[in-house]
């Protein structure tokens, strides 16, 4: 489309050229005749005059002149040819004027003037050649003739005899030149339409390239596609260079064009120098931060390879985005081609999208660096944890058996209670809670590296397992008054010994937070596909804005005051709701409403347990190395 366009134009434009010479050489017969009319002329009438000779001798030249218009036209455009030609014809006659007043009375030369002038530039050059004619007439006769010459008296009459001309002969050439002046037009029009053509093609180039740019957040991807996204609108061969803010140097990142043999010299030869900012045409662009360019005559160096690949330019624009330079785009052209304004426009306009592309595939990668960099650390600290929880669960192990095998060789021997089996009880009950806490840690440490805990189901007694917990707490709190409301039986299909620690660390907090020994209700109830046990006590209960965090880790809702009354480590509830999650169930607290003080805590889950089983598989796809661990204190 666009080529048909272009050879549209030139076709017209050599159309039109012709059509101008043809005019030219039917002029050369036209003076011709004319020159024979006026010699004709002269000898027939004029025979008289002194001047004769000299007359003749300038028709003669006019002719010779006229006879070298063919000769010229073959070498100079015919627009140039006419204007010398005319130049030529204002000179003969203003001679001719000069050396005899009645020159004038030749009134086929000046037509003849005037008429080639119209011809050629139409009405106003006509007018005018005849103003500057009258002039000139106006000055030779005012200097050659005496004040009573019968010559001065006809000046105004001549004066608009040639200006009469001037305008008849233009508006006769409008007519005759309208059709040229018609192709012109549409030349003009043709032109005005491929260049709106080629503004739009542009335009939607651009906006294409800058939805390109941000389709991938990959650095790599990115500088690939600007460097191929930008080479077929730009010159020979495209580089992307990239800032290394530690050397301050300008690294080649990506490249493309036509003439991919170039471009890959081109990034070879840049890959070596690195060009320093402020260096050469790219170090330049990047230092100025403005477009550069450059021709043949390298810089020091020849950073940009201008001599060493044989480019007729290079051109570079820096690639800026939130007041930082991150970049330059450079183009370069083969010998025989010229870096135009166009493309200086066009590198100018794909720099300006390639900043945020680039600065937004910095900021990612930048950040997957910081995250992996994190990832790495947390392992490390997961580890540790796991390692150090494992390592001290077996020597608590051993205290916590050597303790009871002591206690009841005490019992043996004794009969009956001792000061040493009481010291014995409180080493036992000290040891009991810390292998509590470390198993809590490592509990915790499985969430983290599996992302869940893993459950494993089987068939029980959901009511006598929640009495069984009761009656386990309230042997440890015998002053504590517990009540069960619980159906005869709830059977459900899930993790025994992962529920049973979630009672026991509800029936515990209900203790633990109600320090003036308030009553605790348990009850289990179960409502249609599923079943319910809530813990309900009358102590200090939860402010509501903590209500929600006390599920989260390490949380404690009086913070270091509650720790340093309380103790723990705010592990248990975080590790209930792992447990609740992983039953496909919720777990929730409120406040104990009906009692007016206190809170309850509460979990629902499905009868038959729907584990969550993807979250608590391991990522390489092997099921987590998880064993349930059953909960015994002694
Ligand atoms: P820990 O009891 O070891 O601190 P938990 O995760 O079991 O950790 O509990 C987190 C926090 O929630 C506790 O520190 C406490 O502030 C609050 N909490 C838990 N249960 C109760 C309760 N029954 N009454 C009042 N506050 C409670």
């Amino acid at each position: 489309m666009e080529a048909s366009t272009s050879d549209g134009r030139r076709e017209l434009e050599r159309h039109l050229e012709d059509q101008m010479r043809a005019q030219e050489r039917q002029l050369v017969w036209v003076r011709l005749g004319m020159v024979l009319v006026a010699a004709l002329l002269l000898v027939v009438f004029a025979q008289r005059t002194s001047a004769l000779p000299v007359l003749l001798i300038l028709l003669g030249v006019v002719a010779v002149s006229t006879l070298a218009i063919p000769l010229l036209l073959m070498k100079f455009p015919a627009r140039e040819v006419g204007i010398v030609s005319t130049a030529l014809d204002m000179a003969a006659v203003t001679v001719a004027v000069y050396v005899s007043g009645t020159a004038i009375d030749a009134y086929l030369f000046y037509g003849l003037v005037i008429l080639g002038t119209a011809l050629r530039f139409g009405l106003a050059a006509s007018v005018w050649s005849s103003v500057v004619m009258s002039g000139m007439y106006v000055a030779v006769t005012l200097a050659t003739t005496a004040l009573d010459d019968p010559a001065r008296q006809l000046l105004p009459a001549r004066v608009a005899y040639l200006i009469g001309a001037g305008v008849v002969a233009g508006l006769f050439s409008r007519i005759v030149i309208g059709r040229a002046t018609d192709n012109a037009r549409l030349l003009q029009r043709l032109d005005e339409d491929e260049r709106d053509r080629e503004r739009a093609r542009e335009r939607e180039l651009l906006s294409r390239l800058g939805r390109d740019f941000g389709t991938s957040l990959d650095r790599e991807a990115t500088t690939r596609t600007i460097a191929s996204g930008a080479a077929p609108l730009l010159g020979d061969a495209t580089l992307l260079y990239l800032v290394d803010d530690a050397s301050g140097r300008l690294a080649p990142v990506g490249h493309a064009g036509n003439q991919e043999g170039l471009a890959e010299r081109w990034r070879a030869h840049a890959d070596l120098r690195r060009p320093r900012i402020g260096e050469g045409v790219a170090g330049g662009s990047a230092a100025t931060v403005a477009a550069v360019e450059g021709g043949r005559e390298a810089a020091a160096g020849d950073p940009d390879g201008i001599a060493a690949l044989d480019l007729a330019w290079v051109m570079a624009v820096p690639i800026v985005a939130g007041g930082r330079l991150l970049g330059v785009l450079a183009t370069a052209g083969g010998v025989g081609t010229v870096a135009t304004d166009r493309l200086r426009r066009m590198a100018e306009a794909v720099a300006e999208r390639a900043g945020p592309a680039l600065q937004n595939s910095q900021l990612w990668s930048d950040l997957q660096e910081r995250m992996s960099r994190e990832q790495a650390a947390q392992r490390i600290k997961d580890d540790f944890l796991s390692i150090v929880s494992h390592e001290l669960r077996t020597p608590l192990t051993s205290i916590q058996g050597y303790s009871q095998l002591l206690e009841g060789r005490l019992r043996a021997d004794r009969d009956g209670e001792s000061k040493e089996m009481a010291h014995l009880r409180v080493i036992r009950s000290q040891v009991g809670r810390m292998r509590r806490l470390v198993d809590d840690l490592l509990d915790v440490s499985r969430i983290d590296r599996l992302g869940a805990v893993s459950i494993e189901t089987t068939d029980f007694d959901l009511a006598e397992e929640v009495r069984g917990a009761v009656a386990r707490i309230s042997r440890e709190h015998r002053d504590r008054d517990i009540e069960v409301d619980a159906p005869e039986s709830l059977g459900v299909h899930a993790d025994r010994d992962r529920l049973d620690q979630v009672l026991s660390n509800l029936l515990e907090n209900a203790v633990k937070y109600s320090p003036d020994g308030g009553p605790i209700t348990v009850t289990a109830e179960g409502r249609r596909g599923e079943v319910e046990v809530r813990v309900a006590d009358t102590g200090l209960g939860i402010p509501a804005e903590h209500r929600e965090n006390v599920f989260e880790r390490f949380y404690q809702a009086d913070g270091e005051a509650g720790r340093r009354r309380f103790g723990g480590l705010g592990l248990g509830l975080y590790i209930s709701r792992a447990i609740i999650d992983a039953h496909g169930g919720r777990i929730w607290s409120a406040p104990n409403v009906e009692a007016g003080r206190g809170s309850i805590f509460g979990f629902r889950i499905p009868r038959v347990a729907m584990p969550l089983t993807s979250a608590g598989i391991a990522p390489t796809g092997e099921p987590p190395p998880f064993v349930v661990r059953r909960r015994d204190d002694g």
